[in-house]
């Protein structure tokens, strides 16, 4: 399927003016039944039906040119307010309110600078469904390709009809990695947390690098999968995208944040770490 088949699946509402926070009890996030929300569903059906390695391969020589554009972090939060996150069954808020509210979080504990920025730029690769690629190209949860998909994935019944399922060379343990030489020989599902890391790889600590291009690979973080690809820093680091993970998961609750009043503070923390234009 094309990616052109699927330009203008991507939700532009923008935010809901007026809604009022409704505090979740924690076992009410990521409830994935197709009746939570319906188009959760379909858009993983189509994320595991074309995330192929090919697919991944093809992706990558498009964008990781970083030769799209030059542009400061704060000017592409502020476009990403345009966006509403399919994949998301807990959040209809705006991507910049999404953001603010994961930064105020580790704010509040306390975290360090560095790991606050993080929080509040984690989700700016979505900036790649605002150029046309659609939502199932950018959101929801991650995993390897070129290797067997673990049925610890979100809907993994949904890979059945993945080309990739035919070929026996992927569809081993390792596929076509070595055992626990580490994630970074790995091809991870194409969305907007492998794109985000190659933006900023240079810009932020180990630490941050991690809890951005694995914050969406649940299956490994949070359910343990895919343990026999990863080796001893990634064991390490995978510490950090699970320091992390509260910070995106249960702020999305919070009050909507006062964007006008929160500015100057970040504005100002991003020129600490990042270069007034960025490649993207
Ligand atoms: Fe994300
Ligand atoms: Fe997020």
């Amino acid at each position: 399927m094309s990616v052109s088949e699927h330009q203008g699946r991507m939700s532009q509402e923008g935010k809901r003016a007026g809604a009022a926070p409704v505090k979740k009890e924690m076992s009410a996030f990521r409830d994935y039944r197709a009746e939570a929300r319906p188009s959760v569903k379909e858009l993983y059906r189509l994320n595991h039906e074309n995330q192929t390695l090919a697919f991944v391969e093809e992706k990558k020589r498009q964008y990781l040119g970083l030769d799209r554009r030059r542009a400061g972090m704060w000017d592409v939060l502020e476009e990403l307010d345009r966006l509403v996150d399919d994949s998301d069954p807990d959040t209809e808020s705006s991507q910049i309110a999404h953001a603010l509210q994961s930064a105020e979080a580790a704010r509040r504990d306390d975290q360090p600078p560095w790991f606050i920025l993080t929080a509040l730029i984690h989700d700016a690769g979505k900036i790649l469904a605002l150029w046309g690629e659609p939502q199932w190209a950018v959101v929801g949860d991650t995993f390897p390709v070129g290797c067997a998909y673990s049925d610890r994935i979100v809907f993994p019944e949904l890979f059945a009809n993945n080309p990739d399922m035919t070929n026996p060379r992927y569809q081993t343990r390792c596929g076509i990695y070595e055992e626990g030489r580490g994630l970074s020989q790995v091809h991870m599902s194409w969305g907007h947390d492998e794109y985000l890391y190659h933006v900023l790889k240079d810009h932020l600590p180990l630490e941050a690098q991690y809890m951005i291009r694995y914050h969406s690979f649940y299956a490994a973080h949070r359910e343990g999968a895919y343990e026999h690809l990863m080796n001893e820093q990634d064991r390490q680091m995978m510490e950090w995208v699970r320091r992390f993970n509260p910070y995106d998961l249960y702020s999305k609750a919070d009050a909507p944040p006062d964007v006008a009043k929160l500015r100057p503070y970040y504005q100002d923390l991003i020129t600490k770490y990042f270069p007034a234009e960025l490649r993207w």
